[in-house]
């Protein structure tokens, strides 16, 4: 069998919502913003099996089973990999084309996608390029005030104001005309047959997708000329209605909640003010492929669309397309200012995230609970304590403290203090659970999934978190090897962690996904990786230097492994026994 396209593999995914095809199977009950139900693949009387939409996977915490839809596909309906992706196909119309054909038009897009990327390399020097993008440099740097880091990191650039400078540029790379209409960068006139550049005179907005390929152009004029904004339309390597504007960055941050607005502006002037999580359709109203794709990002989306008439009508709409494939949306009211860009220029970034902060979840809690009375008050804190220790980071902890504070009335500290408790308890759960992993591994308790684990259960142990970390943070991988830094596949002592670490090089980490994996992974070493990326996510210490010691740790164990797992075996089983002695009377 040819194999199945990413592309076909992620079209498959996002037109079968895991919810959906899960409910089919057994009846699911909402939990927050997530759903369970009774394990189809153990005997259970109270539901442990639990289904996660915001990332379109699932877990079992009694028996372990987890993984996305592909994976419950396979082990609901005993089909190998690309069975269960067929099944899939067909329950959701979708032909699945693998002939020749399917490899021409690879072989097109790839051929697109770089083209986009010189294409982009070119606009990005012509706005540096004073002689040609004077205009563009006035307009970004002066005008909208955006820092160059700022400018930079979005890749900006300019089209200037020439009829064959990008054709030209092109031509020299080895591209045909008929390529670079094709990919909408240039058009072809009618009177000399001749192509002519799509963009001129315009400030460029490259559009990235979420495994970092350019994709598409946005190209917006300086003055009130129109079409205010021009874009690349379909072309083999981009659909519109279902590409966001900056979700390559915002994926990363975004679990709780996204930002949606509408220009590239917005989405830029909130990035460079710290909400990296905003996103914005490109010149389209939303429609309901976009609000899909956001559902693998985001639990929530707040729609922060122009305050006019017409922005709150789109917005209207845009909440309706959200709540339809269950997202919870929210529109933002602001007063003071025309859009998102206008009141953080005017009132501050902080002013901005009270009003995030108030449009959502601590609003909701204090809503819902009556804070004039010492027992509503006392539960109420007590959820937002909950809301505020699975913050994602300190600032943003900080801040929820603050809010918490003065809305209750309650001295920042002693909430603070609180807070710390919570996280330090979580953690400490967490622990336990792996060390009674590594006791068990010690007794023999077999591990058929990763069977060498018992060799040296401190260092495979290592090994999972070093893997959960990669899992829920690939980025980490990708950059080390960019700096040519990434560990060689030796240090893994595991035939698992060597395995699963080599795919994920392969993939450059950035690009790899669990599912991808499916084709060359059991449904038994798919739920172990879920379980050891739901194992990380619980944890609020997942950063880059503990990954770099986890590494250096595990060099360590490897290195002193053949002297060191006999004796590590004795003193778990030791340790074991004084437990069980200490527990018993
Ligand atoms: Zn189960």
């Amino acid at each position: 069998m040819a194999r199945i396209s990413e592309e076909t593999i992620n079209e498959i995914k996002l037109r079968n919502d895991i919810e959906d095809v899960v409910n089919a199977y057994l009846p699911l009950k909402r939990a927050g913003s997530n759903y369970v139900g009774l394990c189809p693949f153990h005997s259970e009387k109270t539901p442990s099996f639990t289904v996660f939409p915001a990332n379109g996977s699932f877990y079992c915490f009694g028996c372990g089973a987890g993984g996305d839809v592909i994976s419950f596909i396979r082990r609901a309906e005993n089909l190998d990999y690309p069975g269960a992706v067929e099944f899939l196909a067909r329950r959701a119309g979708i032909t699945l084309v693998l002939d020749d054909r399917d490899a021409a038009q690879q072989k097109k897009r790839r051929r697109t996608l770089e083209m986009n990327r010189e294409a982009a390399a070119f606009f990005h020097a012509c706005l540096n390029d004073p002689a040609l993008g004077a205009a563009g440099m006035a307009y970004l740097r002066d005008k909208r005030k955006l820092s160059m880091a700022l400018i930079r990191h979005f890749g900006l650039g300019f089209a200037p104001d020439a009829f064959g400078r990008l054709t030209d540029f092109l031509r020299k790379k080895g591209y045909q005309d008929y390529e670079m209409a094709d990919a909408f960068l240039c058009g072809v006139s009618r009177q000399t047959g001749r192509n002519f550049d799509y963009f001129r005179n315009r400030v460029i907005f490259p559009i990235i997708d979420v495994t970092g390929d350019v994709v598409a152009f946005g190209g917006r004029v300086m003055d009130d000329s129109v079409p205010k904004y021009l874009n690349t339309s379909d072309t083999p390597a981009f659909k519109k209605s279902r590409t966001l504007f900056a979700l390559n960055f915002a994926k990363k941050c975004c679990a709780e909640q996204m930002i949606l607005c509408e220009g590239y502006m917005d989405v830029i002037a909130l990035h460079g003010a710290g909400f990296e999580n905003a996103v914005a359709t490109l010149g389209t109203a939303i429609t309901p492929e976009h609000a899909r794709l956001m559902k693998r990002y985001t639990k929530s989306v707040i729609i922060s669309y122009d305050a006019d008439e017409a922005g709150q009508r789109a917005a209207d709409k845009a909440f309706r397309q959200l709540g339809a494939v269950g997202l919870e949306a929210r529109v933002l009211r602001m007063n003071g200012a025309k859009d998102p860009d206008e009141y953080i220029r005017s009132f501050g970034a902080d002013a901005f995230r009270r009003l995030l902060e108030g449009a959502f979840r601590l609003e909701g809690i204090l809503r819902n609970n009556d804070i004039t009375t010492t027992d509503g008050k006392v539960k109420a804190l007590e959820a937002l304590e909950n809301v505020i220790a699975a913050a994602p980071s300190a600032a943003r902890r900080e801040i929820y403290i603050g809010i918490v504070s003065e809305t209750l009335a309650i001295g920042a500290d002693m909430i603070r203090r609180d807070v710390e408790k919570k996280i330090r308890s979580s953690d400490r759960a967490q622990k336990r659970a792996e060390s009674e992993r590594i006791i068990l591994a010690s007794q023999g308790v077999g591990d058929r999934v990763n069977v060498d684990f018992i060799k040296n259960p401190q260092a495979a142990a290592c090994e999972e978190k070093i893997l959960g970390i990669l899992l829920l943070h690939p980025e980490y991988l990708t950059k080390a090897l960019r700096e040519n830094a990434a560990p060689p596949p030796e240090i893994f002592f595991t035939a698992f962690g060597r395995k699963i670490y080599e795919q994920m090089l392969s993939y450059q980490g950035e690009n790899f996904d669990i599912s991808r994996l499916g084709e060359s992974l059991t449904v038994e070493e798919v739920d172990r990786l879920t379980e050891l990326r739901m194992r990380r996510e619980a944890l609020t210490d997942n950063t880059e230097a503990l990954l770099s010691s986890l590494l250096e740790t595990l060099r360590g164990a490897t290195r002193k492994k053949e002297l060191s797992t006999e004796e590590l075996i004795r003193q778990k089983r030791e340790a074991a026994q004084k437990k069980k002695n200490q527990s018993s009377p």
